[in-house]
């Protein structure tokens, strides 16, 4: 304005404004533009709203393709419109709100045109657009992440794995709940670094898991994992399994972990305690079998070894295979029957089942199948057990022949023809036919025993029961009824005529002559016979009848046959004077003690046994085997045993004076002394002599227990009760029960002599005395062997641990003095148990 041509100079300043002005507005524009483009494609979505009415002002492209609306509907709306219609209000208020904390973001949920959620973070800022005041709104959508991010809290609050998340470059360790839960309280003392964890680590093992992990982080893996000792709060080591996965940058470096870890410590223990129990299982002697009960026919999953030797069959042959005993329709054992029941139920069973092995060979076993059930109470299994039982019940069968056959001849014994003759009768009762008896009593048999010795005897006898039998015929019956005593007993034989041929063939059997050592012996019989309905109605009186007979053809010069007849009765007038010779002899006191000592298994004298004697003054020393039978018969034995009792406790009395004291004295006693007074006859011997508890001992055979078995009981707890211990005499000829027998107050079995006599040659007496002794023990008895003749039984019995020993090769019976001489000056010497 202060030119000299005032109007162009005014002009020119103007022109230049004027051009300056359109540049900058051109800049402007150009800026605008390109601002508006940098809105207009940014890739978050953006938007511009009206502070106040909400109302939608610019939005972009992004925000547009991302909300699924036209760009005109958008301009169209306001904020509320992108809300879902539960959150508007609580949007609305806080949108209107004059300051809201935008600048760190915030999470919205907002709606899609097409309804769908998601999940917005949202970076504001106040602006002025077109004059009103104005928001500007940067969107971006973290629905996925933020989704993720709560998956990861669930889980690490579901599992019970402690679940961790290391940010390598800052080295700090998160852990989740169940951390604490594991490990420890809440406190400062939980690890929040590596450096914290590796503190926790158990020393041993900590080189090796750093290393482990540090490996695992250079090497470029994505995963990591280690067993290791961790120690918890209380001070203890846990076994955890700890397990983590490795996040890596673009480079492939490592910068955080995320895993979990468990304590295994029980699983680990369970583990220990599976494989012990695995073990126990494999090397059991018990065969065992394990099926699955949810398959059908129960296929077997699992044998152990023992299954394998006893069955005969492989562990491959038998898994899968269906449960053989639901198979095997072989044989109508009622077991088999308990056993399917028990299967249905299903419940425990137990039975002994006969079967064969893959051999073919028969054998028994015990067997115990129980079901299994899982925790929820359902059936998954069954569990056999089965032991071998072979032996034992061999054994059993063997003593319950034992009982009723004649071991030397194989033919009854006196027990079965007891039955067999009542059973004859009954038959013949009922039929209106007849039983014939016949009792053949060898002629001086003692003979061939004493010059040509025992087994001679036996060879002889042997040969004789077999012609018998074959003279009988093999629809009778023959019995052994005692030494050299036979019993034939007919039934389809039985008129005289008949009588008659049987007579004839069995004097042609003694008629032969015998080959018995080097030389041939002829042997003759007396033989008397009887018939029912005849001479008696009952097997009692016709086996006295036929005896009396044979009585009769022996008095009549032997080697004849008699028939019985009623006046021969009179020969029982002998019997009664016998027995009155008997009473004076008890009057006279003419019975003797002998003693013979019992000895344990080092030599030591335990004891001995009183055996009763009968000095007769015409006869000389007779043995009980020659009186015994008749003081039973007539009740003499009664005062017999009373001052057997006395003397045997005047003796123990004797014992102790001479510092013997603990030397037991044992007393047999006879069935009929049993349930009489017997309790009141040891009672009054032990006051009597002040003899203390277990000075004495009674000797009880099976057929004084087995007879009246409830009575016995009580009188043996009784006797028991009175410090009198107790033994069974004879064990094995009899009926009794183990089972029975443990219900008593027994403190000894003793082996009967008929089973040691043959020890020691591998024969089956072997194998019933080890039983014998074995289930003995078993039951808390000792065991006694009678009857031991030699080294060989003496050896063969201290190797199998039987408790006591008696016979004549260790001493005889004698007189008191002489045994208290011997037990003194022992003329025995034991060598040292030779094992088996
Ligand atoms: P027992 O109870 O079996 O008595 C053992 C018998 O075996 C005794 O015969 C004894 O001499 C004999 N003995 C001992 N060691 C051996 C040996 O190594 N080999 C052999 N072959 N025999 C041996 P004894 O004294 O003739 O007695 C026979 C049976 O008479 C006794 O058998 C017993 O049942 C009965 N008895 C003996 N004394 C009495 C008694 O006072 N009262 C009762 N009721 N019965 C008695
Ligand atoms: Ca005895
Ligand atoms: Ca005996």
């Amino acid at each position: 304005w202060a030119d000299r041509t005032p109007g162009r100079r005014v002009l020119r300043g103007v022109q230049q404004d004027i051009s300056e002005i359109a540049r900058v507005r051109d800049r402007l524009r150009e800026a605008q533009s390109q601002y508006r483009f940098l809105f207009e494609h940014n890739p978050l979505p953006m938007c511009v709203y009206h502070r106040t009415t909400l109302a939608i002002l610019a939005v972009n492209n992004a925000l547009v393709r991302h909300y699924g609306y036209q760009r005109d509907e958008m301009l169209a709306a306001n904020m509320m419109d992108i809300r879902p219609p539960e959150e508007a209000q609580a949007a609305r208020d806080l949108l209107l709100s004059t300051t809201i904390p935008y600048p760190q973001g915030h999470v919205w949920t907002h709606a899609r045109k097409d309804g769908t959620r998601m999940r917005m973070m949202a970076f504001g800022d106040e602006i002025k657009f077109d004059g009103h005041p104005a928001r500007l709104v940067v969107l971006h959508d973290v629905t996925a992440s933020e989704a993720a991010q709560n998956r990861f809290q669930v889980i690490a609050r579901a599992t019970t794995d402690a679940i961790w998340d290391w940010e390598i470059g800052t080295d700090s360790l998160w852990w989740s709940d169940s951390y604490y839960a594991l490990f420890g309280d809440r406190d400062a003392d939980t690890p929040g670094s590596i450096r914290a964890w590796e503190t926790r680590v158990h020393p041993d093992d900590l080189q090796r898991v750093d290393a482990s992990l540090e490996a695992a982080i250079a090497s470029g893996a994505s995963a990591w994992e280690a067993t290791y000792r961790f120690r918890r709060k209380d001070g203890e080591y846990a076994d955890v399994f700890d397990r983590g996965f490795l996040l890596r940058d673009s480079v492939g470096r490592a910068y955080r972990a995320i895993g979990g870890m468990l304590d295994v410590t029980q699983k680990h223990r369970d583990e220990a305690d599976l494989r012990l129990l695995r073990r126990a299982v494999e090397s059991t002697d018990n065969g065992i079998l394990i099926a699955d009960a949810r398959q059908p026919g129960l296929p077997a999953v699992y044998v152990n070894r023992a299954f394998e030797r006893m069955t005969g069959y492989s562990a491959e042959e038998i898994i899968g295979s269906t449960f053989r005993l639901m198979e095997d329709g072989v044989d109508q054992q009622p077991e088999l029957e308990a056993i399917r029941q028990a299967i249905a139920a299903p419940r425990e069973v137990q039975v002994r089942l006969r079967d064969t092995r893959k051999n073919g060979e028969p054998y028994w076993r015990d067997l115990h199948l129980a079901p299994v059930l899982d925790d929820a109470g359902i059936l998954t299994h069954f569990v056999s057990v089965q032991s071998d039982v072979t032996e034992h019940q061999r054994v059993l069968a063997q003593l319950a022949y034992r009982a009723t056959y004649d071991d030397l001849t194989g033919l009854p014994n006196r027990q079965l023809l007891h039955d067999r003759l009542q059973q004859a009768i009954r038959n013949a009762e009922r039929l209106q036919t007849a039983v014939a008896v016949l009792f053949i009593d060898l002629d001086n048999f003692k003979l061939i025993n004493d010059s040509l010795g025992h087994s001679a005897g036996d060879d002889a006898l042997r040969i004789l029961a077999e012609r018998f039998g074959r003279a009988v015929g093999s629809n009778e019956t023959l019995a052994r009824f005692g030494g050299d005593e036979f019993v034939a007993v007919l039934t389809d034989q039985v008129d005289e005529a008949a009588v008659g041929r049987v007579l004839a063939r069995i004097g042609g059997a003694l008629a032969q002559p015998l080959q018995v050592g080097d030389a041939q012996h002829y042997m003759t019989a007396s033989i008397g016979y009887c018939r029912f309905p005849e001479a008696g109605s009952d097997a009692e009186t016709l086996l006295k009848h036929a005896d009396i007979a044979m009585y009769q053809a022996k008095r009549q010069g032997r080697n004849q046959t008699v028939a019985y007849r009623a006046d021969f009765d009179a020969s029982v007038t002998e019997r009664l004077q016998l027995i009155s010779a008997l009473r004076d002899a008890l009057r006279r006191d003419e019975f003797r003690l002998v003693f013979q000592p019992l000895f344990d298994r080092d030599g030591a004298a335990v004891g001995m046994e009183a055996l009763v004697r009968w000095q007769h003054p015409e006869r000389g020393l007779l043995v009980p085997g020659q009186f015994i039978g008749i003081c039973e018969d007539s009740g003499l034995i009664v005062p017999l045993g009373r001052w057997v009792l006395q003397e045997a406790a005047r003796h123990h009395a004797k014992l102790t004076a001479l510092g013997l004291g603990h030397l037991r004295i044992a007393v047999n006693v006879s069935a009929e002394q049993f349930g009489q007074t017997l309790q009141a006859d040891v009672q009054h011997a032990m006051n009597l002599h002040r003899l203390p508890h277990g000075a004495l001992e009674l000797e009880l055979t099976e057929s004084v227990i087995m007879a009246t078995p409830d009575s016995a009981i009580d009188t043996m707890r009784e006797l028991d009760s009175l410090g009198v211990s107790l033994s069974v005499d004879d064990f094995g000829t009899g009926y009794s029960s183990l089972a029975y027998l443990k219900r008593l107050p027994i403190d000894r079995l003793k082996i009967d002599r008929s089973f040691v006599s043959d020890l020691g040659n591998g024969g089956d007496d072997d194998v019933i005395c080890a039983t014998i002794i074995q289930l003995a023990h078993s039951l808390g008895l000792q065991t006694v062997a009678e009857g031991v003749e030699t080294e060989q039984q003496l050896d063969w019995l201290r190797a199998r641990d039987c408790d006591e020993l008696q016979g004549f090769h260790l001493a005889m019976p004698m007189s008191f003095e002489d045994t208290v001489h011997s037990l003194r000056n022992p003329a025995v010497t034991w060598p040292p148990v030779r094992l088996h």
